[in-house]
């Protein structure tokens, strides 16, 4: 701002910050269709974000996806997530939230791109975070700031029931996407250790509570881990869960990540577990996983970068897993 006077300029600099991202560090991956940033925030947490590129085809526009962080760290701890094994490290304000936005917004337009998607499903449960979340995508979609739709904001939430139900009165008409993972209680226990504060099937009512008062589909998250969550029973026990409902089921193979031995499903497994669910007259997608190369599972940058817990942390939280797991195992149905 060279036209203020110098002393203004020093006193504003000294009283504001103009972005709150002090450094980023950018890894590209898929020829250039996706790149992932690791950016230092003023007190150094780190936190990572990820633009995906999605080339025009027939009738659909180029589009460009950016996959934001509302926490520094996680503290739902799902044992196949890189953040969860950070641990929670502090909730991210509005501005942090907007500025990874900007940061790819900058980057896109010097091609003459903007980003047309946002979506939350970096680090951290923005439905734990949900008062900066609002402040954040009020920005976003504000036609004088960045004008997205509405319909081009999505969270994702691991289940939290008190959270959903908050948006069901706000009705932002965000898309809620809700990580699922596995319907039988005793396997998502383990999967997804909130739902035993908030069990799955008050999840669900919830999130039809939002996309009945909204007429938005929610998406269902399944992270497919082979061996564990993708047998026959436990599709079927989906389609019990989900039939009938507004819900759109997107089944990803898992990334690995070093403190798990678990490992992706196989194409053979993930196929029929996709046909139980059309065949309950569930719309379901397989999602081709992206930028597993630059470890695009949120948590994996941040992890290599020096937020890894200490040993002992890693140790005792493989110890709860391998017990827990094959507490799960052990109870499976057939
Ligand atoms: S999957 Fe989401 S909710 Fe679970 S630990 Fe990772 S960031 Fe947290």
């Amino acid at each position: 701002m060279r036209t203020l006077p110098g002393p203004l300029r020093t006193a504003l600099a000294g009283d504001f910050r103009a972005d709150t991202l002090d450094d980023s560090a950018v890894r590209p991956a898929d020829r250039g269709l996706t790149e992932k940033a690791l950016h230092r925030l003023a007190d150094g947490q780190l936190v990572e974000s990820v633009l995906m590129r999605y080339p025009g085809r027939q009738g659909y526009r180029e589009r460009a996806t950016v996959c934001i962080s509302s926490q520094a760290g996680c503290a739902v701890g799902c044992p196949f997530c890189a953040t969860g094994e950070l641990g929670f490290g502090r909730d991210l304000d509005a501005a942090e939230i907007v500025d990874q936005v900007r940061f790819w917004a900058r980057r896109l337009a010097v091609s003459g791109m903007h980003v047309t998607n946002v979506v939350f499903m970096g680090m951290g449960e923005p439905l734990l975070n949900l008062d900066a979340v609002l402040e954040a995508a009020a920005a976003l979609t504000d036609p004088a700031r960045f004008g997205l739709g509405g319909r081009h904001v999505t969270v994702s939430t691991s289940g939290v029931t008190p959270g959903i139900e908050r948006l069901t009165v706000l009705r932002p008409s965000w898309t809620l996407a809700v990580s699922l993972h596995a319907a039988r209680p005793s396997l998502r226990d383990v999967l997804v250790p909130l739902n035993r504060r908030y069990p799955v099937e008050g999840v669900v009512e919830a999130a039809s509570a939002y996309a009945d008062a909204t007429g938005r589909r929610v998406s269902y998250e399944y992270v497919m881990i082979d061996g564990l969550n993708d047998t026959p029973a436990d599709a079927a026990a989906v389609a019990t869960l989900l039939r009938g409902r507004l819900a759109h089921v997107n089944l990803i193979p898992m990334n690995p990540v070093a403190h798990t031995a678990w490992l992706p499903s196989r194409p053979e497994r993930i196929e029929p577990f996709a046909a139980v669910l059309r065949g309950a007259g569930i719309a379901t997608t397989i999602r081709r996983t992206r930028g597993d190369e630059i470890g695009a599972a949120c948590g994996q940058l941040a992890a290599e970068r020096g937020g890894m817990p200490a040993p002992a942390t890693v140790r005792r939280r493989r110890e709860h897993l391998e017990r827990a797991g094959a507490a799960s195992l052990a109870g499976r149905p057939g």
